[in-house]
């Protein structure tokens, strides 16, 4: 009971994450009961803000998001501290740990503090080092780290970054946030994998034939253009969102549900992905940049007029790749991965394509039989549908693909969690198991590194090639069409 008691400090309190996300899901935690009222929250940011008008702040965002105001909003706030902070300034450390044992003392908080660092990636190993060598980290209770994307921009960097973080925090002290990993459905992989009899025995090369992972926007870069042009779709989505679903979706069973277990099996799992080699890169990985289109009978900008984006541009706002992973459970069943800005809708899902049976009794060739799939629904919608296959009405000797849906966020759509508030509650609770090890991290920079140094040495002559609105370019299909199989479609 004890445990849940914690400072919870916001390095980065004013920005848009903190606005859109970390104070709606801190005041559903409250409402909940989850939080007890032992705890308080420390926002810290560059500008001078009174504790009054960050109350203000933090009171209009949870307004502003879907949620029902009911609990009691002046009492929530009265747990909102604000403190004025320059992240290289020691006596902004000092004050800062001053404040926390003043909270400590006003909300009978035993010691235990969460830094949570959504600020611009630059500042996160300084604010480390700093916490370290003004003693703010040292504390009789309990002492985390949760740290955003991006965790680096390559391996070398995010080595740098880690060893700056170690100085502060152990490794189990680290929540690295993916926030995939806190997604309903995302979740809900190893649920229908490792607790559904007709799933779990089929979840191999024998009988399936291919994994599709699609995440597509609909929104262009937006006011991202900045961070997102020296980034790109491969280092912002497939090294982490991307391979995440991967690993789970490959991953053997973990013999308990425990952090250390089922990170370990995702690690083996993300150890087995077959290598890029340099050579190979072209055949394996596609990349797009959109251009102009109409959305919404408006034209839109291509990416390249984007503000903040260079004019002559080669980022990448689109990847295809296929994935093999080269162990006894999936040795040739290839993973085709996509996602991508301006696509033509907003969603994220998987689709499990099963192989035929050995023998068709309903049609002369093959390719006329629909096979069966299994397709997890993450985002927008939550859920899962099955493709079987039925008699068709009337005629004999005859089939049609019959689709069994489930909408889970459909029955509970007020009740489903956010990401961020489940992420938070398990870093409150100590429970590592939705964040990303930074073995995790490595491996998926060291697959990702090859396919980024290729593309970096070789500009594309072609973009933009693909259109607001469209699935991306057209060269996406020949990934699949090269092994016989085709992208389902995603509505
Ligand atoms: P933002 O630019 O909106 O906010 C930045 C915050 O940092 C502000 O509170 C600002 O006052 C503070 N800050 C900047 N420089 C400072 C300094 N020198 N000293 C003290 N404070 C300083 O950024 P954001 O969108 O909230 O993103 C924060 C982090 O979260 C980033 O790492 C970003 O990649 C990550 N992230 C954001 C989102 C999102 O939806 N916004 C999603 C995923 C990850």
């Amino acid at each position: 009971e004890e445990n849940n008691k914690c400072v919870i400090v916001i390095f980065g309190a004013t920005g848009d994450l903190a606005k859109r996300k970390l104070f709606p899901s801190i005041y559903n935690l409250y409402k909940k009961g989850s939080l007890s009222e032992n705890f308080a929250i420390v926002g810290a940011a560059r500008r001078e803000w009174s504790d009054n008008t960050f109350r203000e702040n933090v009171a209009t965002s949870i307004q502003d998001s879907k949620i029902n105001v009911d609990a009691d909003l002046d009492d929530f706030l009265k747990h909102f501290h604000y403190l004025s902070f320059d992240v290289t300034n020691t006596s902004s450390y000092q004050n800062l740990h001053e404040l926390i044992n003043e909270l400590d003392e006003q909300f009978n908080i035993p010691g235990n503090r969460i830094f949570y660092m959504a600020m611009a990636p630059q500042f996160f190993g300084t604010i480390a080092s700093y916490l370290k060598s003004n003693e703010v980290t040292t504390t009789i209770g309990w002492s985390r780290l949760i740290i955003e994307k991006p965790f680096g921009h390559n391996l070398e960097s995010a080595q740098k970054l880690n060893i700056d973080l170690r100085e502060a925090f152990a490794e189990d002290e680290i929540y690295r946030i993916d926030h995939y990993l806190g997604k309903e459905m995302v979740q809900n992989i190893e649920v229908i994998r490792f607790a559904n009899a007709i799933f779990e025995p089929l979840w191999n090369n024998r009988y399936i034939s291919n994994i599709q992972v699609t995440s597509s926007e609909s929104l262009g870069v937006e006011d991202r253009g900045g961070y997102y042009d020296h980034a790109g779709a491969l280092r912002d989505m497939v090294q982490n969102h991307m391979l995440q679903m991967v690993a789970l979706l490959a991953m053997e069973p973990p013999n308990r549900l425990t952090t250390e277990e089922v990170r370990t099996e995702k690690i083996k799992a993300l150890r087995a992905l077959r290598p890029m080699k340099s050579e190979d890169v072209d055949r394996y990985f596609v990349r797009g940049q959109y251009g102009r289109g109409m959305v919404n009978g408006k034209e839109v900008n291509g990416y390249r007029e984007e503000s903040n984006v260079d004019p002559n541009s080669a980022t990448e706002t689109f990847v295809a790749g296929k994935l093999l992973i080269d162990n006894f459970r999936w040795a040739g069943v290839p993973f085709y991965i996509r996602t991508g800005k301006r696509m033509t809708e907003k969603s994220t899902k998987i689709v499990i394509e099963f192989k035929e049976l050995p023998m068709n009794l309903y049609y002369k060739s093959k390719d006329e039989m629909h096979p069966n799939l299994l397709i997890i629904h993450i985002q927008q919608d939550e859920g899962l549908s099955i493709v079987l296959n039925g008699k068709k009405v009337a005629l004999s000797g005859e089939t049609t693909p019959v689709k069994l849906d489930y909408c889970s966020s459909c029955q509970d759509v007020l009740n489903t969690p956010e990401a961020y508030e489940k992420l938070l509650y398990d870093c409150i609770l100590g429970d590592a198991t939705n964040f990303t090890h930074w073995d995790e991290v490595s491996l998926s920079w060291s697959f990702v590194d090859t396919i980024s140094k290729v593309w970096e040495n070789s500009i594309p002559t072609d973009f933009p090639n693909y259109e607001a609105q469209s699935m991306g370019p057209k060269i996406s299909d020949k990934l699949l069409a090269d092994d016989g199989f085709h992208w389902w479609p995603i509505s």
